[in-house]
């Protein structure tokens, strides 16, 4: 789910109807205004409505997980501590990011008994994924070079 859709936290509360798996990303691309938040301000707030959403839900799957997919540091640590308010096993509770990216603060999450998870894309589709990404953040060129490099 995209916390920059302003649609997303009502979606996100229909779907624990049905115990869904979630990964709550900020969205990587360009959306109209009517239906998606411009400013960083307004897109970190809803992302972290979102996770209180998800934190206060008093009816969580047994197996469900919810997946924080930022490399923003203060979302990270204030879900973090909104988490250690509540009973939820740590399980239920992932930390997704891209292969590269915030290697200390993963090793950190880990250390604190989170469960990490990267997402590492490949497949034939590698090359506009790449241009996406690119497009999104100059500097990950610089992922992509490593990647071609070591392979
Ligand atoms: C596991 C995962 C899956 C994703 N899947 C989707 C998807 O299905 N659909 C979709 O629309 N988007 C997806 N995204 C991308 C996401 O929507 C954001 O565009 C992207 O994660 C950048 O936003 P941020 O949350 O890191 O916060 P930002 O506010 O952009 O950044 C927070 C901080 O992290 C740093 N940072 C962010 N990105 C990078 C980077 N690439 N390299 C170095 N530093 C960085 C920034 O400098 C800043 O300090 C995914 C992201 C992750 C981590």
């Amino acid at each position: 789910m995209q916390s920059y859709l302003k649609r997303s936290s009502s979606d996100l509360s229909n779907l624990f109807k049905y115990n869904a798996n979630i990964r709550l990303v900020k969205g990587a691309y360009h959306e109209n205004e009517d239906h998606a938040y411009q400013r960083k301000f307004d897109i970190d707030n809803s992302y972290f409505e979102m996770v209180k959403i998800f934190l206060q839900n008093k009816n969580i799957g047994q197996n469900q997980i919810f997946a924080i997919a930022t490399h923003d540091c203060n979302l990270i640590e204030k879900s973090i501590n909104l988490y250690s308010l509540s009973d939820l096993k740590k399980e239920h509770l992932h930390f997704q990011f891209l292969k590269g990216i915030r290697e200390k603060l993963k090793m950190d999450l880990l250390d604190r008994g989170f469960i990490v998870e990267e997402y590492i894309p490949y497949g034939e589709n590698w090359l506009p994924y790449s241009l996406r990404r690119i497009r999104e953040r100059k500097s990950n060129i610089l992922l992509l070079m490593r990647s071609l490099i070591s392979s």
